[in-house]
């Protein structure tokens, strides 16, 4: 424990950020770096626990107070040697996770949690600068090969791990470049791509090879896949729940990736090969409260919307502590994003019955109406009623469907390949094994367990190398989550 009265002494902070105004001008990530000194306080406020809840808060299993004890004593390389034995991407779930660990975290119980994610930033971003961060190369080779199908955090994770054990890993990626929804959702302010391409660089030097723009399943047939001795699919879930009701055919409904994924392009300089879609000068209503629904509300305003409104159908989340969301639950209690912060009308317990068209078959507003939520002994919502009389339409020319996605695409590669799905349409496997139902093929991230998160994705690639290691060998000595514990 670097200092034992710091959770006394000193309260969370977090870094600055640019003010609202400037930040909307650009794409640019906006929340600043501590100082060595504020740092430092606030690694002072981990209390070394006896039994760290927030090992295991956290997906990847990161052991955190022992990384905190070493950047309070300004032992940087320790630092950054602790957390990359468990997360192989520091410098994503540093910027956008939303810190299982911290809601575990027991000096949040009374106080406010450590800030662990900005400490976590704050090491991968100083090893980097220290030069601490350097190709992988595995010296001992196994003589085996196996694909990765698909380049979002499961599939890098999964080959990192693959290639430091000794095998030879190709990576397929559809899209232009690497990254998945880190590189085409989630927006360059909240995950600048040169932090991407930074890590690519890196896996590429030791010794992982990318082959982008090829769709497995269409561009080549799943038969490529036969050559390999092992196999993890990694595609994400990708097909997006609609809202089919009249007015869906309008022009201006779109869903919210077909909206973020250009934008993503745009600032990326890749060609975008699809009708534009644009929020300038015009009412933005975004359906769906969560990420995406929030990256599509900062997108919107960095375009130069007229108004922003966003609504879900859920009712609004409370704002302290239940019965039925205890100390150390997660999710944490829903928060203001820093969309948010730059201007959103929000409005939960909402329904949208309607898109309006005018004569040209262009959106011109939605028909709503508000709902009225019963809820179980615990305050959970559980079915709703519409208000009588509160129905109204509102102005608006843009819509983005941000109310999640279902499931994997089906069509081209799962279908080729034959592999079962389960009762919700993503491919089965059981998280210990992460195996299919086909031979040699294994399944982590979103494509397994449905749509999810960044450090999830990381932690099944992981997890899911594992198995495939001890498949191709008999046993493994890649690290394990469990172990920290
Ligand atoms: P993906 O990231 O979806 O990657 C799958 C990749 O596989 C894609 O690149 C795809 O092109 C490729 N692919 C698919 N099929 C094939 C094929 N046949 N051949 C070759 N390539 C293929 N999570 C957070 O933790 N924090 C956030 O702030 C956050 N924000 C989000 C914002 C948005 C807009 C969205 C949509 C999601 C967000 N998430 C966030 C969720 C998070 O991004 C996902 O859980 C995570 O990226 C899943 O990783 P994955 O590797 O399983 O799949």
């Amino acid at each position: 424990m670097g200092k034992p009265t710091g959770f006394l002494e000193f309260d969370r902070a977090l870094p600055q950020k640019d003010a609202v105004e400037s930040r909307k001008q650009n794409y640019q990530e906006f929340v600043h770096l501590f100082s060595e000194d504020q740092l430092n306080s606030q690694a002072a406020r981990c209390m070394d626990c006896g039994i760290p809840f927030c090992h295991s808060g956290c997906p990847l299993g990161n052991v955190i107070p022992e990384f905190n004890d070493a950047v309070y004593d300004g032992k940087w390389e320790d630092a950054y040697n602790i957390l990359s034995s468990t997360n192989n991407f520091p410098e994503f779930t540093g910027r956008i996770c939303p810190a299982p660990c911290e809601s575990a975290c027991v000096l949040g119980i009374n106080k406010s949690p450590v800030a662990i994610e900005e400490i976590e930033k704050h090491i991968i971003e100083i090893a980097y600068k220290k030069g601490y961060v350097k190709p992988n190369k595995s010296f001992l080779k196994t003589g085996k090969k196996v694909a990765v199908v698909g380049g979002g955090p499961a599939g890098l994770a999964a080959a990192a791990q693959l290639n430091k054990a000794g095998h030879d890993v190709v990576l397929y990626e559809r899209d232009d470049k690497v990254g998945g929804l880190l590189r085409y959702g989630i927006p360059d302010f909240k995950l600048d791509k040169s932090v991407i391409d930074r890590r690519v660089e890196i896996m590429e030097e030791s010794g992982i090879e990318f082959r982008t723009n090829t769709e497995v399943g269409k561009n080549v047939p799943a038969s490529e896949l036969n050559q390999y001795d092992a196999v993890v699919l990694a595609g994400g879930s990708t097909i997006p729940r609609n809202l089919n009701i009249p007015g869906r055919e309008l022009k201006g409904v779109h869903f919210a990736m077909e909206f973020l994924k250009q934008q993503n392009q745009r600032v990326g300089n890749s060609p975008i090969d699809v009708e534009e879609i644009t929020a300038t000068g015009k009412n933005v209503l975004v359906i769906g409260g969560g990420d995406t629904g929030s990256d599509c509300v900062g997108t919107s305003n960095r375009h130069g919307a007229k108004s922003v409104t966003q609504f879900e159908l859920m009712p609004q989340p409370p704002q302290t502590r239940t019965v039925a969301m205890p100390w150390p639950t997660y999710p944490m209690l829903l928060k203001t994003t820093t969309s948010h912060e730059e201007g959103c009308q929000r409005y939960w317990s909402i329904s949208t019955k309607e898109f309006l068209g005018d004569a040209e078959g262009k959106l011109r507003g939605a028909l709503v109406v508000d709902l009225e939520w019963e809820t179980d002994a615990l305050g959970r919502p559980t079915s709703f009623k519409e208000v009588e009389g509160s129905e109204r339409e509102i102005p608006c020319e843009l819509v983005t469907l941000a109310m999640g996605f279902l499931h994997p695409q089906h069509e081209g590669l799962l279908q080729q390949l034959g592999v079962t799905l389960d009762g919700r349409g993503n491919v089965q496997a059981t998280e210990s094994e992460y195996k299919t139902t086909a031979d040699k093929i294994f399944v982590a991230g979103d494509m397994r367990r449905g749509q999810s998160l960044v450090v999830w994705a990381i932690s099944e690639g992981r997890e899911c190398a594992r198995k495939v290691d001890e498949f191709l060998m008999g046993n493994t000595e890649l690290e394990s989550k469990e172990a920290v514990y």
